[in-house]
């Protein structure tokens, strides 16, 4: 138990500092410690002299306290929290090169060096975005990475869904869309051998409560308070990801890789459709077919040929928007 879950416990009711610290074994200036460092991170905590301590809202904060209150499944067995991060990655990193347990999750309220794929920056304001990152240690080799990536995009599609933003999409391989706008984004980056993976991480980033954005984004990125006209309460949204990646995961260690396919199809938009792809090599359109067993995109040419996509950027052409 802590101060915090004590608190969200009685919420909107408040706790005496007498109940407190004989719940916690603290003294009273050990509470009133604790209770400052949450109005530090700035939750609104009310004390009062007869009454004790109350919440005075639900706080919307990507602390652990408040993530395992919504938590309803067993994948998460730790969580690291910082107010203020570089990246969420990054640290899952270093936390996992010192030997950090599968199912340590990292969270933030701001990440001042977010990352997307290929040094791309992932703009991520405070207090506004869900930034979390997924310590796994999973045995699987390393060309399931890319259907891991799209599991946690379908966790990430669902989780959004739940809570209300009905129409958002999974665009291969790594992105969550609300139309034509990108709403979140996944990065995942893995350690190891070709044939063992030591650990791989997953990073993600929720536009959660964004009314605005940088320039350069404005026209591209969406929030869910943006598409909604409602706030997301980040911790909820974090812990929705992380159940519904417990369910999906299982399906990515099966040897029939046919279910989380049909799964991703649910979510998808490109398939069927006329797309532009830009690979590494080459430009191209064609038609987006289907998903290889290792999550690549098989797009037919104008000349029936066909072309696997591992990597690349993938746009829809414009005549599928309308
Ligand atoms: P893209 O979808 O832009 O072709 P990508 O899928 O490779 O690229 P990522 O590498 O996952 O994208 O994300 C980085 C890119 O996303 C940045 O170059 C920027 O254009 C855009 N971006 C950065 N921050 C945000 C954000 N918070 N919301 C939406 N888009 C963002």
């Amino acid at each position: 138990m802590s101060v915090l879950q004590l608190l969200l416990r009685a919420f909107p009711q408040p706790v005496s500092g007498e109940e407190m610290a004989r719940n916690l074994g603290l003294s009273r200036t050990g509470i009133w410690k604790q209770v400052r460092a949450l109005t530090e991170l700035g939750m609104q905590i009310e004390g009062r002299q007869n009454s004790g301590y109350r919440l005075l809202e639900w706080p919307d904060q990507m602390h652990p306290d408040l993530v395992r209150h919504y938590l309803g499944s067993e994948l998460v067995k730790e969580i690291v929290y910082q107010p203020s991060v570089d990246s969420t990655n990054t640290l899952a990193k270093t936390l996992a090169s010192r030997g950090a347990e599968h199912g340590t999750l990292v969270t933030a309220d701001e990440q001042t060096a977010g990352r997307g794929r290929r040094g791309r920056n992932w703009f991520s304001g405070k207090g506004i975005g869900a930034y979390m990152t997924l310590l796994l240690r999973p045995s699987m080799p390393s060309q399931r990475i890319p259907m891991l990536t799209i599991a946690a995009g379908i966790a990430v599609v669902q989780a959004v869904r739940q809570l209300g933003l009905t129409d958002a999409w999974l665009k291969w391989p790594n992105d969550v869309w609300v139309g034509e706008r990108k709403l979140a984004g996944i990065l995942s980056e893995m350690s190891g051998e070709l044939d063992q993976i030591d650990f791989v991480i997953v990073g993600i980033g929720v536009n959660a409560n964004q009314l605005e954005f940088p320039l350069e984004l404005e026209t591209s990125a969406t929030s869910f308070r943006r598409e909604t006209g409602s706030n997301v309460n980040r911790a909820e949204l974090a812990a929705r990801i992380m159940d519904n990646l417990s369910e999906v995961l299982p399906m990515l260690s099966s040897a029939d890789i046919m279910p989380l396919i049909s799964l991703y199809q649910e979510y998808d938009r490109l398939l069927g459709n006329q797309v532009q792809v830009k690979a590494a090599t080459e430009d191209f359109n064609g038609t987006a077919l289907s998903l290889t067993r290792d999550g690549a995109l098989v797009v037919r040419l104008k000349d029936g040929s066909e072309r696997v996509v591992l990597a690349g950027d993938v746009s829809l052409r414009p005549r599928n928007l309308a």
